[in-house]
């Protein structure tokens, strides 16, 4: 059974008037700096994530500086990340394999990088894609909600699936970008709770029933002279 609803055709025209908008570059880090950023981001906003995750790598920027940290120094740097003493173990055994099994070295394949402690599936293509500049499309909350209201995917599809069928869908050059212009649009417009559908450059494309709701909500909260 196909898990999406919008053709591949809608799905590229709303990716370009989204990139013609929003104008996303590549963005490149150190595959570390993202491979720390990825395991203390699960389940955690973003501005509490990046000054956390600033705060570690300050005090430690390799493998080898991490272990010589102690659980509670990791744990206490990185709070208030959501689940920090669980993180703060998973950091060091992954660097921990990251020392015994790879030299040291972030590895640059998805199988590899799974099998690090503390590191799925989203985990693995952020590295990818910021550290590595390589055509992958981490699925977080963002990508997965715009994916579901647009109709690329259905309803209740699980975000393993969502990569997939992304990435069997979209052009290489789009794929490394396609994460960070579904998460600046998610923000900006696709919001969780209220989308601002009476703005969206991509309405007439989407396939969302809640829409119209949306769209003349909008127009009567933030346009009231226009109603
Ligand atoms: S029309 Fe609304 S629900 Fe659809 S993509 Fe735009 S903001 Fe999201």
């Amino acid at each position: 059974m196909p898990i999406n609803t919008m053709d591949k055709e809608k799905f590229l025209k709303a990716v370009s008037i989204l990139q013609g908008r929003y104008k996303i570059k590549n963005r490149k880090e150190k595959p570390f700096d993202v491979l720390i950023h990825g395991i203390l981001s699960t389940r955690t906003k973003d501005t509490t994530t990046f000054p956390a995750q600033r705060r570690l790598l300050s005090l430690a920027d390799t493998p080898q500086k991490m272990l010589k940290l102690s659980d509670k120094e990791i744990k206490d740097v990185i709070y208030p990340v959501g689940f920090y003493r669980t993180k703060a173990k998973l950091v060091k055994r992954a660097c921990r394999v990251l020392i015994d099994k790879y030299g040291g070295k972030v590895p640059d394949t998805k199988k590899d990088l799974m099998s690090l402690p503390g590191v799925g599936h989203k985990v693995a293509s952020l590295v990818l894609v910021w550290g590595f500049g390589l055509p992958f499309i981490p699925v977080d909350t963002h990508v997965s909600r715009v994916s579901q209201r647009l109709g690329i995917v259905k309803k209740g599809t699980k975000p393993e699936k969502i990569e997939e069928f992304l990435e069997g869908i979209t052009p290489a050059k789009d794929r490394i970008l396609l994460n960070h212009l579904f998460v600046t649009f998610g923000r900006d417009i696709c919001k969780p709770v209220s989308p601002l559908c009476y703005k969206c450059p991509v309405y007439e494309l989407c396939e969302f029933s809640g829409k119209k709701h949306y769209f003349d909500r909008g127009k009567k909260l933030f346009n009231p002279a226009k109603t």
